[in-house]
């Protein structure tokens, strides 16, 4: 078990409330605190240019509800049987109905999604028509709703420290309350001095293989197309301190893609998304060669309906995408259009039109035949012929008996054959500590740890289902709360 430290002879810095990480939740977390009269300081783990987490790459949608009631109604319907306290509800709901009118008041120009439908993500569930999507910027994506947050924090004097990851909690060796934040930065180690209050705003633990085996659902390991940076660090500082987790096992995911070593996001395969139609043969097999969903299934962020439940999509790793020369020269197998995701945004990975570069580096391997093809990847061959032949026969006559396909119906046809090794991977994990309705972390007993205070996807509020731009929406409605409250903190000398 680790510990907290002490409150150090010497601080370095100091201000009234220190915010770890800035993502969506940290800048609302500091833009709330500062401008309530606090001082704020902001640690961030990555170096400039690679700061703003998952927001920075995310499709940039928010979310704003248009009615407390029927917020609140979808939200515990989107819990489910994993029910969340209802002040936590009250105050989500309440919240996300405000954050237009909150970026409005700082000069953001909220834009609603247009396009159809409107994105609802669970259309039958009660309350559902309060969900309106917004981003900023003239479109969705291309990180415009970030560069809104990220020039609001600069227009202040809040100092954000790069390539400065906090490490550990620095608690009163008595009351237990929060000094202040022990953070590295390049071989030195740093003393903060938090006179109000820390705000935990550091995201998931999507780079975090261990915490994936431990805490996700049927995944043994899965990869992330957003911010590398995010390694579950805020969870492990806040269990030295007594937190109390929740949601561990909820993530947004997963969904298929190509994960390699010289890459540090994950690759989507065009082929695989439900809106695109592209030509060719393609199906997706686990170990044991056969096809185990269908593949264009538009999941609700990884969720998929198994006898009036919704799951996580089944990944038995490794598992195989499949498909025929026609497919792999009809364009680069991945969209590197860079609206968003880290592979596109940040790494900006140039993939090859014809896809021979990635040929030739084996991210696509290549035979002959089917039988061939498979002991390339360790499949026993008759098992991936019978599975093709099946496939074949399923797109002769017009219908997938086993999965329901209806999208790119199309036979494997003419060699060679293709394969490219999927992974799990996920937008973002959704547990971490749990926070009350004062956006305080909590322990096991559910009193809060003084002067400790999360926001975003650090612990988020979702249960069980999501509602895509939920949690941006969060990160701005509990931001807003825990900066609010951190301020109000009296100092602690
Ligand atoms: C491709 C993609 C598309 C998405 N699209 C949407 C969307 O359109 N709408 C929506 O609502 N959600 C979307 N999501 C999810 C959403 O982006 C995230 O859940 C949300 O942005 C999280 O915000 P955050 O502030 O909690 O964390 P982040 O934005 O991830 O920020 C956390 C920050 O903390 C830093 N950090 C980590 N550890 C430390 C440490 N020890 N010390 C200091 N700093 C640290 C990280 O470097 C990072 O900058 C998407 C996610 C992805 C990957």
């Amino acid at each position: 078990m680790e510990h907290a430290a002490s409150a150090p002879r010497r601080w370095d810095l100091e201000a009234d409330v220190v915010v770890v990480g800035f993502g969506a939740a940290g800048f609302a977390a500091a833009v709330t605190a500062h401008d309530l009269g606090a001082e704020v300081l902001i640690l961030e783990k990555a170096p400039e240019g690679e700061h703003g987490g998952n927001t920075r790459v995310a499709g940039q949608g928010y979310l704003n509800t248009s009615s407390p009631e029927k917020a609140a109604a979808y939200l515990r319907a989107l819990c489910g049987p994993y029910t969340v306290p209802e002040p936590m509800v009250k105050v989500w709901a309440a919240e996300m109905c405000r954050n237009n009118e909150w970026l409005t008041s700082l000069g953001g120009d909220p834009q609603e999604h247009q396009h159809q439908p409107v994105g609802i993500e669970f259309p039958d569930l009660p309350g559902a028509d309060c969900v309106h999507k917004f981003h900023d910027g003239p479109t969705y994506g291309y990180s415009y709703t970030w560069k809104l947050f990220e020039r609001l924090v600069k227009q202040r004097p809040i100092p954000i420290l790069y390539e400065t990851p906090a490490r550990e909690l620095i608690q009163h060796d008595v009351t237990k309350e929060m000094l202040g934040v022990h953070a590295e930065r390049g071989k030195k180690s740093l003393s903060l001095k938090a006179r109000r209050a820390v705000v935990l705003t550091c995201g998931g633990f999507e780079n975090n293989q261990e915490m994936i085996r431990d805490y996700l659902p049927g995944v043994p390991y899965c990869y992330t197309s957003g911010s590398p940076y995010n390694e579950g660090d805020g969870i492990r500082m806040a269990m030295a301190v007594g937190a109390d987790l929740w949601h561990m096992n909820n993530y947004a995911g997963p969904s298929m893609a190509l994960k390699v070593p010289e890459i540090r996001s994950s690759f989507s395969m065009q082929a695989l998304h439900f809106s695109k139609e592209m030509p060719g043969g393609m199906i997706v097999v686990g170990p044991d060669a056969k096809r185990f969903t269908d593949e264009k299934f538009k999941t609700r962020h990884g969720k998929v309906p198994v006898h009036g439940r919704w799951l996580p999509l089944a990944t038995p790793c490794p598992m195989f995408m499949i498909f025929d020369h026609r497919l792999f020269s009809a364009g680069p197998l991945y969209d590197k259009h860079p609206s968003h995701g880290w592979t596109q945004i940040v790494e900006r990975y140039d993939w090859s039109g014809d896809n021979r570069a990635e040929l030739a580096k084996g991210w696509i391997k290549t035979a002959g035949s089917m039988a061939a093809l498979a002991r390339l990847i360790g499949l026993d061959p008759s098992a991936l012929a019978d599975t093709v032949a099946r496939w074949n026969r399923c797109c002769d006559a017009g219908h997938d008996g086993e999965f329901g396909r209806t999208l790119m119906r199309a036979p494997i046809g003419d060699p060679p054959f293709y394969a490219v090794e999927l992974s799990p991977s996920m937008l973002n994990t959704q547990g971490g500590p749990r926070r009350n309705e004062k956006g305080q972390i909590v322990r096991p007993n559910g009193t809060p740890i003084l002067r400790l205070y999360s926001a975003g996807e650090l612990g988020s509020i979702y249960s069980y289902l999501y509602q895509g731009t939920g949690n941006i929406g969060e990160c701005l409605a509990f931001g807003r709360v825990s900066g609010r409250n951190a301020a109000a903190e009296a100092p602690w000398e």
